[in-house]
């Protein structure tokens, strides 16, 4: 017993110093401090304990359990000094990643490594010199439970609190750092191995006639594209500019009598550029990411957690593939943040992105960060350089960090004085949109300076809504309404949607559309057929387009009828739809969006791709 507690104790600490030194977790503040503290306890006492199971070698085995959760902290700590990210049991098993770093591991290695063994080597001799020893029928029963009742308590425990500071952390699950901060490293090994199999489950139990469905299906949707339209940008770059958090209600709101995105305004007016005023995002749990992958693949994101991270190695039907076999681009991401964010530097790779450009190839200072990364400015201005060496054509991917929740701001940035509804979010919101727009300015004027706006069809898309409806009463105000309905939350689920190509005429356009039809919109106007490619979503230019926007949960908007919960309402009036006939009407719409979420979610869980 006395060597067993020795043993917890020595891997606590180790694993606690190794946590706080080795990875850089943004602990922030007390609680996380602490939990960062606890978390490795419970699971050192759980998976020591497991050596007791052994009837006469109890010595023998904890030993071996001991080192191989050495083993797998040094290997961790490695791995993340190449990656910033963790070892995930599909990295161990392909060696795909260990293949890169290949001839630079040794060049990984610290001199103080040797501190990661040096435990195992004093309770080897510890043990020889007699000065530690286990009596191996010491452990009764009730020994047994009691280690395993406050093994498994610290684990409940520490999850429980983990889940007030970051709620739905496993469900959302949305970077490995997340769960090493909260869980501690051998409860992420776990997490990881469970996630792991479910994957490769799902996609064992998939069949041949799921594909034949999903062909059927997107054969007999597809919308043909528009004469007017297809190949009008051909040959040219395409740039993305992902507008974090930006809704659609900013464009042309004024607060204290001043338009809040100047720069987005002058662009629906803009002789070359198509507004889509009525477009919605169609994110789930995985919110920034989900966006992503709609837009990249024209598939919707699992109904819950992110594909982003559980889907990473999947074939995709993605744009930067696609590009590059139609017109030999060369495809890019900027992102002034860490790689490992929400897996991407993994499914990158699987969209067939050739470089992505993330928080290693930027200068940080500390005054220009953000919550999630470098602040907008520094970041377009840094891009340039790197976008210069891209040879043309190219897919460019930028995506912006500043107007982020919790939507805060240096003073000395700030443009606009907050609004004054009392909620720090909302207020703060219009200074972090304000910035993202300065920001968004400065760049196009470098993109006419250097001759690209000539040359490069651009894409903008707000990625998700802003302002939860936990802040109904403060949106209530700022739209100058009673109370935000549930109509009205839906209303504003829009995100602005630009598509600017030089020579063309501008316009706005009013149908309704989501980010799923985004990618085969762009594929036509660059006039490359799409008919071949499993995508949900259609070309929204088309005149065979559909309006029905699916949300991730099943509920729905169309021009005359939204389905939110079950229920279906009036989008003008608000008012619930009695009339028998539009009811049967809407229940047959509710059915189609809930087959097309759920074949998606079949390609996806089965990468039938
Ligand atoms: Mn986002």
């Amino acid at each position: 017993m006395q060597f067993y507690i020795f043993m917890v104790v020595i891997l606590w600490l180790k694993t606690y110093i190794t946590q706080l030194s080795q990875f850089n977790l943004g602990v922030q503040g007390v609680l996380q401090h602490f939990l960062l503290l606890i978390n490795p306890f419970g699971s050192t006492l759980l998976f020591l304990g497991i050596a007791f199971f052994s009837r006469k070698r109890k010595t023998f085995w904890l030993m071996i359990i001991y080192s191989l959760m050495s083993i797998l902290l040094y290997a961790n700590t490695v791995f993340y000094r190449s990656f910033s990210d963790f070892l995930t049991w599909p990295t161990i098993f392909s060696g795909k990643n260990l293949g890169d770093m290949g001839g630079s591991i040794l060049a990984l290695l610290e001199p103080y490594d040797f501190l990661f063994f040096i435990d195992v080597f004093v309770v080897l001799f510890l043990l020889k010199s007699k000065k530690l020893t286990i009596t191996e029928k010491e452990i009764g029963r009730r020994k047994l439970i009691g280690i395993f009742s406050l093994a498994l308590g610290m684990s409940f425990l520490n999850l429980a609190v983990a889940e007030t500071d970051r709620p739905q952390l496993l469900t959302r699950g949305f970077d490995r750092n997340y769960i090493v901060k909260y869980l501690g490293l051998y409860n992420y090994i776990i997490y990881d191995a469970v996630e792991s199999t479910r994957a490769s489950a799902q996609r064992v139990l998939a069949d041949s006639n799921d594909m034949t469905e999903v062909l059927n299906f997107t054969k007999s949707h597809f919308a043909e594209p528009n004469p007017e339209y297809f190949g009008i940008a051909e040959g040219l770059n395409v740039i993305y500019i992902h507008l974090e958090s930006i809704e659609e209600f900013l464009i042309g709101y004024e607060l204290h009598g001043e338009e809040v995105t100047p720069f987005l305004n002058s662009l629906v007016e803009d002789e070359n550029t198509l507004y889509f005023e009525n477009f919605f995002h169609q994110v789930g749990q995985g919110k920034t990411a989900d966006a992503e992958f709609m837009m990249d693949n024209s598939l919707y994101g699992l109904p819950q957690g992110a594909a982003f991270m559980t889907k990473g190695r999947n074939t995709y039907h993605a744009l930067p593939a696609i590009l590059n076999q139609h017109g030999n681009y060369t495809s890019a991401v900027f992102h002034g943040n860490g790689g490992g964010f929400w897996n991407r530097l993994e499914i990158y790779k699987s969209f067939g992105y050739d470089y992505f450009f993330d928080a290693n190839y930027f200068y940080m200072p500390e005054g220009e960060l953000a919550e999630y990364g470098l602040n907008d400015k520094p970041f377009f201005k840094q891009s340039a350089y790197l976008l210069e060496q891209l040879p043309e054509p190219f897919y460019a991917k930028f995506i912006t960090v500043t107007n982020h929740h919790p939507y805060k701001l240096d003073e000395e940035l700030a443009t606009i004085d907050k609004a004054e509804t009392g909620d720090a979010s909302v207020d703060g919101y219009f200074q972090t949109a304000r910035y993202a727009d300065e920001a968004l300015e400065e760049f196009f004027q470098y993109l006419e300076e250097s001759g690209l706006l000539d040359r490069t069809l651009i894409v903008m898309y707000g990625d998700h809504y802003a302002i939860s409806e936990n802040h109904n009463e403060a949106m209530a105000q700022i739209l100058g309404k009673e109370e935000i309905t549930d109509v009205d939350h839906v209303h504003r689920q829009r995100v602005p949607l630009f598509i600017r190509i030089p020579g063309i005429e501008g316009k706005t356009i009013s149908k309704y559309a989501g980010q799923i039809d985004v990618q085969p919109t762009v594929l036509h106007l660059l006039g490359i057929d799409t008919s071949d490619y499993i995508h949900f979503g259609t070309d929204i230019l088309s005149d065979e387009h559909v309006e029905i926007v699916p949300f991730r949960n099943g509920n729905f908007v169309s021009p005359d009828i939204f389905g939110i919960d079950g229920q279906y309402y009036d989008p003008i009036t608000g008012t619930e739809i009695l009339e028998e006939e539009i009811l049967q009407q809407a229940e047959k719409i509710q059915l189609a969006v809930e087959y097309e979420l759920s074949l998606s979610d079949q390609v996806v869980n089965g990468d039938l791709l």
